[in-house]
């Protein structure tokens, strides 16, 4: 997310060494205009301890079509979990965790795909979700978070991981992101030119979600 502010872009081309999220953090901030090509230059190491240097943006792409970090065995586990309850059991499950947030904003604080310079949840006029926590302010919070990351989560897992109150909040982005692909075709941080999930409309996407 430092990649985007203008203290760090005014020192000239970057060069950060990559685990496969921030790779795909930086195709996917490309697409959005965030990044250049000129921004970064990307350096990698392999599992087997190879250096790896991605001069373009498009070299990046090509290793990245190799495939993308899968989810945790823990991870997994959970998800097959949520993935089997029904509609009813699913919103306890989320309701009971998500009562626990106290919105500290340390998700929010760790994911490269926040960047707004102002977030929704901080302005007061109009206040959009209110600032205690409360369970349903938690639910408006948490639903706004995972929409608007719907189709841009790469997929990092630190949102989960800075959570001081260990909510798997990292998996709502995940399911939205599975969702985004089944429906939609689209991942993110795959391609620098990847169109917006959200505001793109094609006359023949599916609707059956409007219910
Ligand atoms: S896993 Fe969490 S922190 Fe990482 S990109 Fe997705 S929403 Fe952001
Ligand atoms: S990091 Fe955890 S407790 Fe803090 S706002 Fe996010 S979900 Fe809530």
């Amino acid at each position: 997310m430092y990649l985007t502010k203008h203290e760090v872009k005014h020192f000239g081309k970057a060069a950060i060494v990559a685990s496969v999220p921030v790779m795909r953090t930086i195709l996917q901030l490309c697409s959005e205009n965030q990044l250049k090509e000129d921004d970064v230059l990307t350096l990698g190491i392999t599992l087997e301890g190879k250096f790896l240097e991605f001069p373009t943006y498009r070299t990046l792409e090509n290793f990245l079509a190799n495939g993308v970090q899968p989810l945790t065995e823990s991870d997994k586990e959970l998800m097959a979990k949520i993935d089997a309850m029904s509609i009813s059991e699913r919103w306890n499950f989320w309701t009971a965790e998500l009562s626990k947030c106290i919105k500290c904003y340390a998700c929010r604080s760790s994911c490269p795909m926040c960047y707004c310079n102002r977030c929704m949840v901080d302005y007061n006029q109009p206040q959009w979700v209110s600032v205690p926590s409360t369970e349903i302010g938690n639910i408006e919070w948490h639903l706004m978070r995972a929409m608007h990351l719907a189709g841009r989560c790469v997929n990092c897992g630190e949102c989960g991981r800075a959570c001081p109150v260990d909510l798997p909040i990292h998996l709502l982005t995940f399911k939205a992101s599975e969702e985004a692909k089944i429906n939609f075709s689209a991942v993110a941080g795959l391609s620098m030119a990847m169109p917006s999930t959200l505001s793109t409309y094609k006359p023949n996407d599916k609707e059956n979600f409007i219910k």
